[in-house]
């Protein structure tokens, strides 16, 4: 560590180097500081997989420093909607930053957060509103709520269902599917929570049951169910049948549980609805969102809740010190506003027949095991985990970027993605897979 008189010095030699123009030579220095000294997410330092320097991302497309351009398949992990550097976006950040870019939520407030929270609470029928820095936050305010609301009737536990994938933080990995999550990394930390067997695609009088039997041994002690409706993302990338969502909610109101929606991936349109509840014509107690709530920009997520939550919460024993950042509830004001002006649900059907006709002939191929879509995702699942590195080199081969994992080699690209550049993921996941 640098001494106390050391560390000025240092700050000017680091910014001396980085605002230089060197720094677009720079990229390969980039890349070995990175790999020797940067956490990326799900790694080691340094890395197993390859890391690669970008220097500029525009529309659906994301150009890395060494000129090569890719289209973009992933909209960085659900959030990007519109695509990169959209000028109504661009445009929101910087005229909010003509105001201020941030001052604390405690004791004060301000216009982007309230008219957020307003336009929030209308698209989802939640009027209470609590602003988080990230979905996994989000996620434990939402069982913080349910937890307080159920503890004076002795609630203390959560349920859940397998194949589930809600965060990183601890709150939020003990209800993330207890085989392929965390939680051997974790045992004896985790509180042990109530898991049911993965929902499955078709409606199931079986499953049904199933529900039904494991609602009844524990109503006495669950304050909530927690799911992400219809799509389950980052646990599987599964999708279930509508009928499972409402015989929760029936089953929650039968035995006076919360019902809380972990709308992080499947809000604003993903999945050909506003929100995946949307589909079953469930409202949650309680909903997280977060991921495209920015459409990409900044690190915001909420968590919305009923009146009658609310009244049995009280005080709510969470404050984050960045909670409802102005620059971050602007741009996704922004985000919300181009969602409505934009054809979405026709570009969300669009992109799921261009992604069924394109990956239709992965079906045929050794190792696959199911190719599914629904809505703008398109997931090819193989037999074995994939070579991640080697998928990579494929499909950025052929101009596209995607990031597998586990058996999945999967797409959830930008609404505005074109009939060609869809195409050319399509083939790009098809190449990959016919490389098993
Ligand atoms: C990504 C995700 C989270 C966690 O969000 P972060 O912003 O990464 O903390 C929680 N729930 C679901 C369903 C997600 O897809």
């Amino acid at each position: 560590m640098a001494s106390a008189d050391g560390s000025d010095a240092v700050l000017r030699a680091v910014s001396g180097v980085d605002g230089s123009a060197a720094g677009e030579a720079d990229a390969a220095a980039t890349a070995a500081w990175d790999r020797e000294h940067v956490w990326h997410p799900y790694a080691s330092v340094p890395p197993s997989v390859p890391v690669h320097v970008v220097r500029r991302a525009r529309g659906v497309r994301i150009t890395l420093a060494d000129g090569r351009e890719l289209i973009d398949g992933m909209s960085s992990w659900w959030a990007a909607i519109h695509g990169y550097g959209h000028p109504r976006l661009d445009a929101a950040v910087t005229a909010q930053l003509g105001d201020m870019a941030h001052v604390m939520f405690g004791g004060l407030t301000h216009a982007p957060a309230v008219r957020l929270a307003r336009t929030l609470a209308e698209l989802t029928g939640l009027p209470k509103v609590f602003f988080a820095d990230s979905g996994s936050v989000a996620v434990e305010v939402a069982i913080k709520m349910a937890l307080q609301y159920g503890a004076p009737r002795g609630r203390t536990r959560l349920m859940t269902v397998r194949g589930g994938y809600h965060g990183d933080t601890f709150g939020a990995m003990a209800v993330c599917d207890p085989v392929n999550g965390m939680h051997h990394l974790f045992s004896g930390v985790l509180p042990a929570h109530v898991f049911a067997s993965e929902p499955p695609r078709e409606p199931s009088e079986e499953y049904r049951r199933e529900l039904e039997r494991t609602v009844a041994r524990h109503a006495h002690e669950l304050a909530a169910i927690i799911v992400e409706p219809i799509v389950q993302g980052a646990g599987g990338m599964r999708f279930y049948h509508p009928d499972h969502l409402r015989t929760l909610r029936k089953l929650a109101d039968e035995y006076g549980i919360l019902l809380i929606a972990d709308e992080i991936a499947t809000g604003f349109g993903r999945t050909g609805e506003m929100f995946g509840c949307d589909h079953a014509g469930v409202r949650p107690d309680i909903m997280c969102v977060g991921k495209a709530l920015t459409g990409g920009y900044l690190t915001m997520a909420a968590t919305l809740c009923t009146e009658e939550v609310a009244r049995g919460v009280g005080v709510l024993m969470h404050g984050p010190t960045f909670m409802a950042n102005p620059l971050a509830a602007a741009v996704a004001q922004a985000s919300l506003d181009l969602l409505a002006e934009r054809p979405w649900r026709e570009e969300v059907r669009r992109i799921e027949q261009g992604l069924a006709e394109g990956l239709t002939p992965a079906r045929r191929l050794p190792g696959v095991r199911d190719v599914r879509v629904f809505g703008a995702i398109g997931v090819i699942e193989t037999e074995e985990p994939v070579d991640v590195a080697r998928v990579q080199e494929v499909v950025m081969a052929r101009g596209v970027w995607l990031r597998p994992f586990n058996r999945l080699i999967y797409t959830m690209p930008p609404y505005p993605i074109g009939e060609d550049d869809l195409a050319a993921v399509t083939s790009a996941m098809v190449a990959a897979a016919r490389e098993l």
